[in-house]
């Protein structure tokens, strides 16, 4: 090699070692006669002195080199002077004084700073990755991910568990988004898809006695792009045979993200372990989301029945045509001014639902004492202090308080103040960013209605069992069915889902059915995972776990694309590569495909 030692790891017991280090110019200071140069590589900075009285040649090679120029350095390790000791680097309290140097490549000057964190426009950090990911903050979140997928291979590994790479070039597996295809060259107007999870593949695992599944796999997904979202994330893929019950996944899941946590960012606070389990229909009460962040209140509260008389006839109206009326108390809330109220107004408009109704509480005193002068509402006069009374009691409210109310259909109002909640967090800055709030969410229903595609899909997929009770409701009452699928969330952030799943040819085609799957499609799609079935299929249940997620909690990071090594623009684009790119007329005949004029025209 050439280097001795790397640029992390030389100390005071080193002193009086000739070694040899190799690396990138991170900084480069001339302090009157004396050049020192902190040399960095993959683990570290070692400073490192060139002084013209000891070797003239070394000293005028560090003359010439700039910034991320790539050197050789040979020297004496020796320990630095009293006050030049950094105690904020490893290597801090030791430099190496330079006998010989060699330049092994030049650099130009990069299109960013390398040393620190500014603030980079990010086409430019994707166009230059390789630099971008130089800069300490990304590195150590490259070095981080590699730690926390090792942890989880070595964990499940211990357990029992065997990793199985599965395919990339495969049928579609409906996971609720579009696929993405390869066209076939030998078998001219056909398309492989690229998996948006091995969810088939995984259930055959089972099928085919391997007991204990996982990988950390590719998912392609061809959705629109969230901070949370990419064309292509990483999960980890995990599946178990012979389950008896939810327990079985949670339990095992619960321990390897605790575990994951305390060994490898043992800095956070788990905020409750064992993670809370609450059913969909309690996260979507409490919070009006199924991926609530526990670490603050704001709960939403109910008020539709009392305000179903309400003098005030918006609520009214949208309560007699089925709608509710809910609202968020915020603490304090009375101290918002006017203008922060219009914002979060239209904040809320933005999310669909149609206004938001403020009421705060004003006054000294208990509540008892309440009086109309006290309530503090654009629409006051329509409330008795009674009302706001009872609506107090209800959200543990008190003077000084505001309630933010919104009346509208159930889910455009759950929608609304999950945002709001949210937004007030962000505000009030209520989230303690070193706390971790895991939580798990089951019983999520079987099916939802989808209005544009007028007919029932599902809410996790169509592999998920339906609870054993609720099978009769199938024909009766999709919308009440349950499901055996699971989601463990943290932070405000969906972790993972997963499901016990259907492993009884039956139970599966009258799924199909409800999805509008009829027998000769299903036969068509998925043939094989119904007659696999009829091979001895174990009963199984598993988890599909967003590793860039993880990553992007465990680093406080809001964007995943800062977790992720290559990763796309939010338009699907890759600027380093100029992914997506033309292909030749030539590669486009071979694969039977031809391109329209207005297609080209678009792209
Ligand atoms: N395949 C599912 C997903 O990608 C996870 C699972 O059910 O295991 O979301």
């Amino acid at each position: 090699m050439l280097k001795t030692h790397s640029c992390g790891e030389l100390r005071p017991s080193h002193e009086g070692d000739t070694v040899k280090l190799a690396g990138w110019v991170h900084r480069r200071r001339d302090h009157g006669g004396l050049i020192f140069i902190d040399l960095r590589d993959h683990d570290g900075l070692t400073q490192v002195v060139f002084n013209p009285k000891e070797a003239a040649e070394a000293y005028a090679v560090a003359d010439v080199s700039r910034g991320e120029y790539v050197l050789q350095i040979e020297g004496t390790v020796a320990r630095r002077p009293k006050g030049t000791v950094n105690p904020n680097l490893p290597t801090g309290e030791v430099e190496v004084r330079a006998h010989a140097v060699t330049i092994l490549n030049e650099a130009k000057t990069p299109p960013f700073y390398i040393v620190g964190d500014s603030d980079v426009d990010e086409l430019l950090r994707l166009k230059y990755r390789y630099l971008d990911l130089r800069r300490q903050r990304m590195h150590e979140t490259m070095v981080m991910r590699h730690r926390v997928t090792k942890y989880i291979r070595d964990y499940l590994t211990e357990r029992g568990f065997t990793e199985i790479e599965t395919p990339i070039l495969t049928a579609p597996t409906p996971e609720g988004a579009r696929d993405y295809v390869v066209p076939s060259r030998v078998h001219p107007g056909r398309f492989y898809a690229l998996p948006q999870s091995p969810q088939q593949m995984k259930q055959l695992l089972m099928v085919a006695g391997f007991e204990r599944y996982f990988q950390i796999a590719h998912c392609l997904r061809d959705e629109d792009l969230r901070a949370d979202r990419q064309p292509e994330h990483t999960q980890l893929d995990l599946e178990i045979s012979f389950v008896s019950d939810e327990e079985d996944i949670l339990g095992l899941t619960e321990e390897l993200y605790y575990d994951l946590v305390q060994t490898i960012t043992p800095h956070f606070k788990v905020l409750s372990h064992p993670f809370p389990r609450m059913t969909y229909e309690e996260s979507v009460r409490r919070f009006g989301t199924d991926k609530p962040d526990l670490r603050f209140g704001l709960e939403l509260v109910e008020l539709t029945e009392v305000l179903r008389e309400s003098e005030f006839t918006i609520f009214r109206q949208a309560v007699a045509q089925g709608g509710v009326v809910r609202a968020i108390c915020v603490p304090g809330g009375a101290a918002f001014s006017r203008k922060q109220i219009d914002e979060l107004t239209t904040f809320v408009q933005g999310y669909g639902a149609k206004g938001l109704v403020s009421l705060a509480l004003l006054g000294e005193g208990g509540l008892d004492s309440l009086t109309q002068d006290e309530i503090r509402s654009p629409v006051a006069k329509y409330f008795t202090p009674e009302q706001v009374q009872v609506m107090a009691r209800l959200a543990g409210a008190n003077r000084g308080d505001m309630f933010l109310m919104v009346a509208d259909r159930p889910d455009v109002a759950n929608k609304g103040l999950d945002g709001l909640r949210r937004e007030i967090c962000r505000r009030l800055d209520l989230a303690d960013p070193n706390t971790l709030a895991f939580a798990f969410v089951i019983e999520y229903p079987m099916f939802k209605w989808s209005e544009t595609e007028e007919r029932w899909v599902s809410s996790h997929h169509p592999f998920t069992s339906p609870r054993e009770e609720d099978i009769s409701l199938m024909d009766s009452d999709p919308g009440r069915v349950r499901s055996r699928a699971y989601d463990l969330v943290c932070n405000g952030w969906e972790l993972f889902s997963g499901s016990i799943r259907i492993h009884r040819r039956e139970v599966q085609e009258k799924v199909f059915d409800m999805l509008g799957i009829g027998p000769e499609e299903a036969q068509r799609r998925f043939g094989h995972m119904l007659e696999a079935f009829e091979y001895g299929a174990p009963p199984h249940a598993g988890i599909g776990a967003g590793i860039d997620r993880l990553m992007a909690i465990l680093t406080g990071q809001d964007d995943i694309r800062e977790v992720i090594a290559f990763p796309k623009t939010k338009s699907a684009t890759d600027p380093l590569t100029g992914a997506p790119a033309e292909v030749t007329p030539e590669q486009l005949a071979e694969l039977h495909i031809a391109v329209t004029e207005a297609e080209k025209e678009t792209s």
